[in-house]
Formats: C-alpha cells, structure tokens, sequence
C-alpha cells in the first residue's frame, strides 16, 4: 500500500494510465485529497465504483497524529506530529492580519549541526516523506475547517521548521509541485511560499532553476570564521560560495532573497559586523531579516539588547538596505525559530 499523498498528479496520471485508466482522473483524485479534505475514497463520488475500489487497493489516505498541541499567549500554535513509525516532528501556525502561515519541517531532525540551533541537538534521524511534509498543510488547513476558519486563508508556507529543506531535494521539489498546483494541489502561490537554507550551494541553484519559489538564506555571520563556527556547512561552502550563488539565483526580476540573521550577544551583533553585512549583500538583491537570538536552556548564547539590536538595524537601513526585525511568535511555547525539538534524543 502506498500513501497516495506521496504521489505528484504526474506520477499519479502515470500510474492510473498504467492501469488503464484514463489519466485526467488525477487532477480529480488530487483535488478531493488537497482541496476537499477528503478521507476516503468512498467519498469520492465523481469517480466510478469501480475505479474507487481499485485506488483502495492500491493506496491509503491518512492524517498525521496530533500528539500535542501548545498555543502561545500571541496565539501562535505549536503542533507535535506523531508519524507512522513514531518519530515526531513539529510544525507552527502563525496567524498574521488576515492570513496565516505555516511553519513546516522537511526533515526528523537535523545534520546541519549549527551550534545555536535547538534542533541540531538530536542529530538527523531521517528525511521526511513528500506525503509526511504535504500532511502538515493539509491536516492544518482541516483544523482551519473544524474551526470554522476558510481554509484557504492559510496562503503562506515557509520552510523554517525542522531540518534542512534542500539537503531532501527530491521530496522537497515534488512537494511544492502538489503545493503551488493552482488548479488540483494546495493552491499557494509560489510567492507566497519560501524556503530557507543553511547554505547547500548546489541545491540553492537548482532551486531557482526548477521553481519560483522565495529563497531564505541563514547568513548569521560575516566573516568565513566565524559562521565555519556556528555553522558547519560554510567549511563546505564558504561564504564566497554561498553569496555567488544567491547573486546569480534566478528569480523574478522584483524579487529579493531574504538573509536572516540571528543576532546575538557579543558574536555577531558588533557595529563591524553590520558594515560587513552591508559589504557582502551589496552586489545581491537582498532583504535582511534580523531574528534575535531566542534563548533556551543551555543554549551558550544572549539576545543582545534591545538599544544594540536597533543600532545594528539602523546602520542597514541607513546603507538603504529593506531591513526589519523579526518579532519572534511563540518563543514561550518554544515554538520560535531555532527552538523546535519535536522529542528528540536531546
Ligand atoms: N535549515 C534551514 C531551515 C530552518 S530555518 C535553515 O537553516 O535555514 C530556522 C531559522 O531559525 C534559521 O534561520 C536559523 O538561523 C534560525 N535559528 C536557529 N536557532 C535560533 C535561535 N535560537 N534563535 C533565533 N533563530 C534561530
């Protein structure tokens, strides 16, 4: 039995036309899985019965657990996903005016290893499957619906959850298929849809190359030094690397990649540092988020403080830099950026 939401409508048409169907039937198949939140195939009544039996047979449809779910006093919600083989991973709602976004994981941990990142402390257990990174969106969108909120009103993906998005390529790129499918899938538009890398040179061009997707980089240093400390993946791609790479991304002619950048106490957060900063992004189409540093237990680092974070934020705007800082939602519910954990062997 195979999870049909592991299946992109192509290699859905495929299969169905190696059974001898005829393959239009995906795009409707598809739209009771995304659109109509269905559960069942019996529900899907402009199929025949025959062909319905057949897809049972061959395919389940099923929802994530929801083990726990913990609500900030901003009202961000915080969803802890039991999988089939009952691993966890964790996925965030954030609501904005008149929108929500949802914050997805990719992976079950991470390789990345950053030293300020919460997640990387479990190590990287395992990919996610594109019907696990799917479910997230289409179990929360049916939250939406229990409470009586429009679906569709989740209309923003960001991949800033757990893991590292671009070191699962395949089943990231086939998930933003089902994603940014306007007329059978989810139905995000692609520029409402980001996601955010470590830095894997390669796959940050192929990105560009095989969608239209917002690209996130976490730059969080200036210096080869310093961000080959905090992040291991710059020995592989140093930062030369990496900013040539965002440089040449391609993308919308009025579209910017957007640097986030952790600010944190007495690391990275100097008057030299933001003139660095200002340095490497000239020659890039760029917008820099400042994220300061959540803090939580025996994390090693500080939040600078509030008169340092706004100098640091002044000197990119005064250098004519779109520049804002990133309210962190959630941080009491360890929901923030950096702070997702998901039961892992910490
Ligand atoms: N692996 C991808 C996706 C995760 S995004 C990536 O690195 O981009 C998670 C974001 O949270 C990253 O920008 C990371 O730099 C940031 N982050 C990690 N730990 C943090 C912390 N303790 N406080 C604030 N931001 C943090």
């Amino acid at each position: 039995m195979k999870n049909l939401l592991d299946y992109t409508r192509q290699e859905l048409s495929c299969w169905l036309e190696d059974n001898g169907i005829r393959p239009f039937r995906a795009g409707q198949i598809s739209k009771w899985i995304c659109i109509r939140q269905a559960e069942s195939f019996e529900e899907m009544t402009d199929l025949s019965k025959e062909l319905r039996k057949k897809l049972e047979a061959h395919f389940y449809i099923r929802r994530l657990v929801v083990e726990e779910k913990r609500v900030s006093v901003d009202t961000t919600e915080k969803f802890l996903f039991r999988l089939n083989d009952g691993l966890h991973i964790e996925s965030v709602l954030i609501p904005g005016k008149d929108h929500f976004t949802l914050c997805v994981s990719s992976q079950v941990g991470c390789a990345q290893d950053c030293r300020f990142c919460l997640t990387a402390r479990g190590g990287f257990i395992r990919n996610l499957t594109v019907g696990e990174i799917l479910a997230q969106i289409r179990d929360i969108r049916s939250y939406l619906m229990q409470k009586a909120i429009d679906p569709l009103k989740l209309s923003n993906i960001v991949f800033m959850g757990m893991g590292e998005p671009l070191a699962n390529y395949q089943n990231l790129i086939k998930s933003l298929e089902t994603i940014t499918d306007m007329d059978y899938g989810f139905k995000f538009s692609p520029r409402h849809v980001t996601v955010s890398t470590s830095g894997l040179v390669p796959k940050i061009t192929q990105l560009g190359l095989d969608t239209g997707v917002n690209l996130a980089v976490s730059l969080n240093a200036t210096t080869d030094e310093l961000r080959s400390e905090l992040m291991p993946i710059n020995r592989k791609y140093p930062l030369k690397q990496l900013l040539e790479a965002c440089r040449t991304f391609t993308m919308k002619p009025r579209n910017k990649i957007t640097f986030e950048y952790i600010l944190m106490k007495g690391v990275n957060d100097s008057k030299e540092d933001s003139l660095r900063l200002v340095k490497l992004l000239s020659p890039i189409k760029a917008k820099i988020n400042l994220i300061p540093f959540n803090e939580y237990e025996e994390s090693g680092f500080k939040r600078p403080s509030q008169k340092d974070i706004s100098d640091f934020l002044q000197i990119l705007l005064d250098r004519n830099f779109t520049a804002i800082i990133r309210k962190s939602k959630g941080d009491d519910i360890l929901a923030a950026c950096g702070q997702l954990k998901a039961k892992l062997p910490l």
